[in-house]
């Protein structure tokens, strides 16, 4: 088996790094380490690992093309299960492109990656993963001056119809309770119901961010602005080899079509972990078993029975994982003005088009995100709509449109232009 990660380490996400530097970060908490054995257990034969490694292309056969170290590949396959991971959803409003205005889970890598803490910082937004960066800033001596959180007394009151079901998941409620818990203890002012947000830039490179809450104006002062409005699944990959995609309202974002196990409608493809909608760490793990039983049923491996019995204690934790997910989605739902910015707040970071800009497109016809495309070249860019794709579907939703999922073409990250010409001389490789 093959497994292919652009990271330089093992770990994900949530993992990230902490094959090597778990035990010398524990403000990053059990929950970080608990990853050590998954990463450990890369080490079984049978198994070859490849990090730093690209997939830009995967294509039918199913045969997946890969970067790594200036120089690309074609790889056979049997078949490709893909987890590509969530990505933080984009928070665009007035100065959110400002040097000094981040996404708090970028932070958040700097912390796991090289040990850099965010002093001094303000985290603004909404999402349970907001309170844990929170905590791990507040256990590295570097606390928040404040939380500045989107969520209403409404949110939470739609959310809580749910709230039966995520009990099935006490252990997670409460782990987030202890988190806001450990947040209040350390004196972190947190401001809830806050909108208008709006980030400028002091002479000193300070950030003022004013927003408003409770009927009134507020002006904070920070170095580092740190935005977070949940996640999306990473979905372009997917996308580009031509599977299938429908919206999930409750967690307004593509995810791929999928059947129990991960399945596509492409033959040879599955797809499992938060790319195919977000569940979570331990949904993300369940996923990854069911998918690969699936996959080892499908290539004869293993019978059908075989397969059910191996799979009943992953698809029990699954469901028991996504039982909360509903509440969570409510609650921690991005406002409007986040999804469907308006005026000159920047949309397209890689072509610099505003809210307005794809607002008179919309005016003039461009109904889809492939006449926006063409329009405002919105998308364009080297990230090839990675950040601006969710809000441009909002605008377009805003607009009273029912939006069709982005198109997503190969590559899709950025590869230089003497590597795909190298690539017509390379044999292909099998798995
Ligand atoms: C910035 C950020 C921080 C987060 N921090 C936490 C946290 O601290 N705690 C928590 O509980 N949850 C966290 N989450 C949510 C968490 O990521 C997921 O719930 C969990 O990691 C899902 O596991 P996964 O295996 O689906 O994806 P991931 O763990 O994200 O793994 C996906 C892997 O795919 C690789 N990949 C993606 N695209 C390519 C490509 N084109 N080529 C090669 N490799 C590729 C990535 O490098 C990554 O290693 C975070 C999410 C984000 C976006």
């Amino acid at each position: 088996m093959l497994l292919l990660d652009e990271q330089p380490r093992a770990g994900g996400q949530i993992y990230r790094n902490v094959g090597v530097d778990g035990e010398s970060r524990p403000y990053l908490g059990a929950d970080y380490a608990a990853g050590r054995p998954l990463v450990d257990a890369l080490d079984t034969p049978g198994i070859t690992a490849k990090f730093g490694a690209t997939v830009w292309r995967v294509e039918a056969g199913p045969r997946v093309v890969w970067s790594r170290d200036g120089a690309s590949r074609i790889q056979a396959a049997r078949h490709v299960l893909l987890a590509a991971g969530a990505q933080e959803r984009p928070t665009p409003f007035p100065g959110w492109t400002l040097p000094g205005v981040m996404p708090a889970g970028a932070a958040q890598i700097l912390m796991k990656t090289s040990g850099l803490l965010p002093r001094d910082a303000i985290l603004a937004g909404s999402g349970p993963l907001i309170y844990l960066i929170a905590a791990q800033m507040i256990d590295a001596g570097a606390a928040p001056r404040a939380l500045v959180e989107t969520q209403t007394p409404a949110t939470m009151l739609r959310a809580a119809r749910h709230l039966p079901g995520a009990l099935r998941t006490a252990g997670t409620l409460a782990r987030g309770l202890g988190l806001i818990r450990k947040i209040g203890a350390a004196g972190v002012a947190r401001h809830t119901g806050a909108s208008a947000f709006r980030a400028t830039a002091q002479e000193d490179g300070d950030i003022v961010f004013s927003f408003t809450a409770k009927g009134r104006t507020h002006r904070l002062v920070t170095p580092l602005l740190l935005t977070h409005q949940g996640v999306v699944p990473s979905t372009h990959i997917g996308r580009a080899a031509g599977i299938g995609h429908e919206w999930n309202d409750a967690q307004q974002a593509f995810r791929p079509k999928t059947d129990a196990w991960g399945g596509t409608d492409v033959p040879g493809i599955h797809v499992a972990g938060d790319g195919a909608g977000i569940g979570g760490a331990e949904a993300a793990r369940a996923a990854g078993r069911l998918a690969a039983l699936d996959i080892l049923h499908r290539l004869g491996r293993l019978d059908e029975e075989a397969r059910d019995r191996e799979a009943a204690a992953d698809r029990a934790a699954f469901d028991r994982a996504m039982a909360i997910r509903r509440f969570l989605d409510a609650a921690y739902a991005p406002p409007p003005e986040i999804l469907a910015p308006e005026g000159d707040t920047i949309v397209c970071r890689c072509e610099e088009i505003d809210a307005d800009g794809i607002r008179g497109a919309v005016k003039e016809g461009a109904y889809g995100p492939r006449q926006l495309k063409t329009a405002t070249r919105a998308g364009m860019g080297p990230c090839q709509g990675r950040m601006c794709d969710p809000t441009v579907r909002g605008i377009l939703a805003s607009c009273g449109t029912t939006p069709a999922t982005p198109r997503a073409r190969s590559p899709v990250k950025p590869v230089k232009l003497g590597e795909l010409a190298a690539l017509a001389s390379i044999r292909e490789t099998s798995t």
